[in-house]
């Protein structure tokens, strides 16, 4: 099975070589570049050849054996399927596999147990918070009262205390626990406590680290939790999309939370295409791939604490690395621009201390293209070189290529 079938087919490239040009180019970026962008994987070609199913042709609203439209007998399927694997795989009573995002999923999970005006408390978006999490620029923070905790400035460490003195101060409707820059484990027991002690929901906003917990090398907020939101292209390595896992008791809500309150048509392809990667991630081939994965990253933030950045609380736990570059003569915006040019591709991101961007990093993508401890201390030191001039862009953007040449993430 070919990764694009549509291109291999040539039927895009005769009918939209303008399309099929930028397809392929696309793919070559990803392929002769460094993808370190904490947020993202290379997908497996069945999860591509799901998403370029003719499934994405169907109309589904509803949900399986209650659909508004006809002809829903085999895509119901589908989405029970997906449904059973993301129930068995993180020992969830309920899931919902519709949300056609992340931050959709975090829509749905605040629809199913707020109305607009109640308090929320969550980490703050200048320690790494998403912007679900009462951005003043999302629907979230208009439509809520959002209170922020934060991370001590020495550590970068989750302020428990604070979470608890705040929740006490603001008795919060709900307490959201998760991050878009947090390299350590949560610890979700310590949140259910304090979100019991003040009588709040715990949504666990598990985005980045549900990868790791289906390949059983990060704690599960399932147990924990009264919602788990859920991307399922983040480590997790599936399509682009987001999930709800929750009790029973919650099921009908979150349910109508997604459709009809918040979406329309479930779609039918993404859903095929997340039952496709909760397959994959149930093989003990995946449980050695998330445990690689923080292998990999550990050994990555040594090597960068060896190099002189600033590693946000000394290391990490998880796929994710937050680094300030500044002994090495750079901010964070300035890095990620230079380091682009050399074809090293990652994001910005704040830091604990706040006075500066910081850069962030991940080792999803290069764990799945097959690279181990060896090649992080090799990116690390290609990270320094480019930022202490000691390697040119060029000469880097050589270096990368043949690093990346040697790792293909679609073979053939
Ligand atoms: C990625 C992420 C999201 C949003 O996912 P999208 O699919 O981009 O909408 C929400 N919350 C957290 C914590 C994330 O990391």
């Amino acid at each position: 099975m070919s990764v694009v079938p549509v291109i291999e087919a040539d039927v895009l490239r005769r009918q939209d070589p303008e399309l099929a040009e930028i397809l392929l180019g696309e793919l070559a970026r990803q392929s002769t570049t460094l993808q370190l962008v904490a947020a993202e994987n290379f997908s497996s070609p069945a999860v591509l050849a799901a998403l370029g199913s003719p499934l994405a042709n169907k109309y589904a609203e509803g949900y399986p054996g209650a659909r508004h439209h006809g002809g829903c007998e085999i895509v119901d399927v589908a989405e029970r399927v997906a449904v059973e694997r993301a129930k068995a795989l993180f020992g969830a009573e309920h899931a919902n596999v519709q949300a056609h995002s992340g931050s959709s999923a975090v829509l749905a999970a605040y629809a199913a147990l707020l109305r607009p005006g109640d308090t929320v408390l969550a980490l703050g978006l200048p320690y790494g918070g998403h912007l679900t999490h009462g951005s003043p620029a999302n629907f979230s923070g208009r439509w809520f009262d959002f209170v922020g905790y934060g991370v001590d400035a020495e550590t970068g460490i989750v302020d428990h205390a604070q979470v608890r003195s705040l929740a006490r101060l603001h008795r919060p409707k709900a307490i959201v626990c998760g991050s878009i820059a947090y390299p350590r484990h949560i610890d979700y027991a310590l949140f259910r406590e304090v979100a019991d002690e003040v009588g709040a929901y715990l949504i666990a906003d598990a985005a980045h680290p549900i990868g790791l917990v289906a390949g059983g090398a990060a704690p599960n907020p399932v147990p924990y939790a009264d919602i788990v939101c859920a991307t399922t292209h983040k480590v997790l390595r599936g399509p682009r999309g987001g999930m709800l896992l929750c009790g029973s008791e919650l099921a009908e809500r979150v349910d109508r939370a997604v459709f009809p309150f918040t979406q329309g048509g479930a779609q039918m392809h993404t859903i095929a295409a997340k039952a496709v990667a909760f397959g994959e991630a149930a093989t003990p081939a995946f449980t050695a791939y998330a445990h690689q994965v923080v292998a990999n990253a550990r050994v990555l933030a040594a090597g960068l604490a060896g190099e002189g950045f600033v590693v946000t609380t000394g290391g990490t736990d998880t796929h994710l690395i937050t680094v300030d570059p500044l002994p090495l003569g750079v901010d964070g915006r300035a890095a990620r621009g230079q380091l682009a040019a050399a074809g090293l591709v990652l994001d910005c991101c704040p830091l604990p201390h706040g006075d500066s961007r910081g850069l962030r990093l991940g080792t999803a993508a290069v764990t799945t293209q097959g690279m181990g401890e060896g090649e992080m201390a090799t990116i690390a030191a290609l990270l320094a070189g480019v930022l202490r001039g000691r390697v040119d862009t060029r000469r880097a953007r050589d270096e990368v290529r043949d690093l990346v040449g040697g790792f293909p993430p679609y073979p053939g």
